[in-house]
């Protein structure tokens, strides 16, 4: 079976539309959203919709969270703080009641999938050191962890979590007998320096993790976003990836 994993699409989407469209190419079999789908950019609603549309699992991200006012932007940066209240503003109920549906952390045969950190899932650790991994490892039994939040694709191993692998657009080879960390990357903010859309692939029957990079229209986001008076900084790092 084919997997397609996507996550942090923060309301772009240009980005979402090519990556949707890249997988359609691949023939998987069931795509998951990791959260994440709003915030930052200036297309929640269309977003929403078409997650809502393709993806077999939804997953809750922090900045729907926020959305939902389960929690404050008091951890924010402006620039976030600012974009978060404009998202909030464009939601009606009918999108509060959509991405109230979302699920905190969802297991499905021997993954898991979680926005920031199976540990705590609530509290969006970033998973980025060897502390918030082990932190993290201790906190499930799968085998793989497929999750978000950092918009860095790199992977964790249980074994070595001091030893970070990052992924450059290639594919990955788990061992099956080892547990593993790993972060899909972002599909509208990627900040690894790497300004294409980023998501995986997993394919369970050659246990393999395939990482796409999908060029897409940044020019048009960035339009959208300046006519929305969303902010600049937010605007501008897309084109550098960071
Ligand atoms: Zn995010």
């Amino acid at each position: 079976m084919k997997l397609a994993l996507i996550s942090d699409i923060h309301g772009n989407l240009e980005a979402l539309v090519s990556v949707l469209n890249h997988i359609e190419k691949q023939k998987v079999d069931k795509i998951y959203c990791l959260g994440d789908v709003i915030g930052y950019g200036s297309d929640p609603v269309s977003c929403l919709e078409l997650v809502g549309k393709n993806c077999d699992v939804k997953l809750m991200g922090n900045h729907e969270y926020t959305a939902l006012g389960l929690t404050g932007t008091d951890d924010y940066n402006p620039a976030a703080r600012k974009s978060s209240d404009w998202t909030r503003e464009q939601l009606t109920d009918r999108e509060q009641s959509i991405i109230a549906e979302y699920e905190m952390i969802h297991p499905t045969g021997d993954i898991l999938l979680v926005h920031a950190s199976p540990h705590q899932p609530d509290q969006w650790h970033y998973i980025m050191t060897p502390d918030a991994a082990r932190k993290a490892f201790d906190s499930f039994s799968a085998k793989l962890c497929f999750y978000g939040h950092s918009h860095v694709p790199q992977i964790f191993c249980e074994r070595e979590p001091e030893l970070p692998r990052m992924q450059v657009g290639h594919d990955f080879l788990p061992d099956e007998e080892g547990r593993y960390l790993i972060n899909v990357g972002s599909v509208g903010q990627p900040r690894d320096n790497d300004a294409r859309a980023c998501y995986a692939i997993f394919d369970t029957d050659e246990y393999e993790v395939l990482y796409h990079r999908v060029e897409y229209d940044i020019e048009t986001t960035q339009e959208k976003m300046t006519q929305a008076k969303l902010p600049r900084t937010l605007v501008t790092r897309l084109s550098a990836g960071r």
